[in-house]
């Protein structure tokens, strides 16, 4: 391909990408009435569940242990809340989950987990016969009635562990403890980790008054003044009023959820990667990439990972050899610095996009309670996209200054590691304290 016709075709694609400050404010437009609509019970892409799960006092008290499912790894944790805002996470173990498990049956996945449970609670120490109160985040849609149960709606990422749907998670832990003879540990609550996470940053910051999750999926949640301040999980990733791509519509398609969490599918772990390497395939069909040579990883889905954009973006050295290294472990031999150049190029659009269309879903969640901003705001925000991924806060940071001025001064975006496990004791402790 000429040079012309690259810069041509790198142009359009740039654009395909770009967010606009516009476009912005006309997501946050969208995102507000699909919250409206989604709380009035119309039809909305944003469920806006309930969650029975109110702020904490910060005065909560005790041991608890917390269980987290919902990613690549579930973790068990002891966790020691000792009133005064004041947390500590005594004891985590975490657990791989294969492929094996989350494709399997409810009643096999479930039966792994009470066994890890088991194993964790036999180093426990929490004193013979003493009762101990689980907190179980879980990070899916569930329909919630009261804190301790709650119906799966639908598996999301890549979890499909049959017999699950439509059932209470809660009932189908407990009946799985149960049959590993754990009978010493009441499930007293269900939360999402985005709630977690919120509630663990509310529990030492009375300012705090958005969860977000930003890894593997992506998700949020808030409180609600018209419902009484109740945490209300948006299940934002399935927000659908975004302007598309091809890749997007070629990566939906061929998804497991097809038509399902748009917004996820454009800004979360799971999938960025997947948008680079088609993007990617495309240039080099194009011939605008590797001189048209078609190099294997670039045809196989999902095996360019978010995580080795992440370390493409963040090469900056002269010869871009963090770059290649990551190309070499693909399988891509050889590549020219304009090559290289041109893939650093591709994952800063996708990850600017994904930054900036999750800004966006953040200052609409904002402006919700607080149309004016006349307040300061703290975003609990979790995930290892967000944590990790080079400039990605910084670039939510531009897109929120873009949108309020000076007053994205006012919006504090917190880092809030370990939301899944003390948010979780803080809401068993809760639930607990009230039954
Ligand atoms: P989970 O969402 O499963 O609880 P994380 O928050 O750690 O766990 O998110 C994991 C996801 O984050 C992975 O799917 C991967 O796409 C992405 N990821 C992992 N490491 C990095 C990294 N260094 N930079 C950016 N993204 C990463
Ligand atoms: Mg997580």
């Amino acid at each position: 391909m000429s040079k012309n016709k690259k810069e041509d075709t790198l142009k359009k694609l740039e654009k395909s990408f770009d967010v606009t400050a516009a476009g912005m404010r006309r997501i946050a437009r969208d995102f507000h009435s699909e919250m409206e609509r989604g709380l009035a019970g119309k039809k909305s892409s944003l469920k806006m569940i309930p969650t029975y799960v109110r702020r904490p006092t910060g005065a909560e008290k005790g041991t608890y242990i917390a269980l987290d499912l919902g990613g690549t790894n579930f973790r068990v944790l002891q966790v020691e809340l000792k009133g005064g805002g004041r947390s500590a996470v005594v004891r985590a173990e975490k657990f791989a989950l294969r492929k094996a498990h989350i494709a399997t049956t409810a009643g096999a996945l479930f039966g792994f987990i009470a066994r890890s449970i088991k194993d964790f609670m036999a180093g426990a120490r929490l004193g013979a016969g003493k009762r101990a109160h689980l907190g179980f985040t879980f990070s899916f849609p569930v329909k919630q009635a009261a804190v301790d149960s709650g119906i799966l709606i639908r598996w999301t990422k890549a979890f499909r562990a049959k017999g699950a749907e439509g059932r209470d998670v809660v009932a189908l832990l407990d009946d799985a403890l149960g049959r590993e003879g754990v009978t010493a540990l009441t499930v007293s609550a269900l939360l999402n980790d985005t709630v977690g996470t919120l509630v663990a940053k509310a529990y030492e910051d009375r300012r705090c008054d958005v969860g977000v999750i930003l890894g593997t999926g992506t998700n949020a949640c808030y409180y609600e003044p018209s419902r009484d301040g109740m945490v209300i999980n948006i299940e934002w990733g399935n927000f659908n009023k975004l302007k598309l791509t091809p890749y997007d519509r070629a990566l939906d398609k061929a998804s497991g959820n097809p038509g399902q969490q748009i917004l996820e599918k454009m800004v979360s772990g799971m999938y960025l990667g997947e948008l680079a390497r088609l993007v990617c395939a495309d240039l080099v069909k194009k011939k605008a990439l590797f001189a048209g040579r078609p190099a294997p990883v670039f045809g196989r889905a999902y095996a360019f990972g978010t995580e080795q954009m992440s370390r493409i973006a963040a090469d900056r050295s002269k010869g871009l050899s963090g770059t290649a290294a990551v190309l070499k472990e693909l399988g891509v031999r050889k590549a020219a610095p304009e090559d290289m150049a041109l893939m650093k190029k591709v994952c800063d659009m996708i990850s600017t996009r994904a930054a900036r269309v999750s800004a966006t879903a953040l200052a609409a969640v904002l402006t919700r309670t607080d149309p004016a901003m006349s307040r300061a705001h703290t975003a609990a925000i979790d995930g290892s996209l967000f944590e990790k991924y080079p400039r990605f806060s910084a670039k939510m940071k531009d897109a929120l200054r873009e949108l309020f001025g000076q007053k994205a001064r006012r919006v504090t975006m917190a880092l809030t590691k370990d939301g899944s496990g003390k948010g979780a004791a803080i809401v068993a402790a809760v639930a607990a304290a009230s039954r």
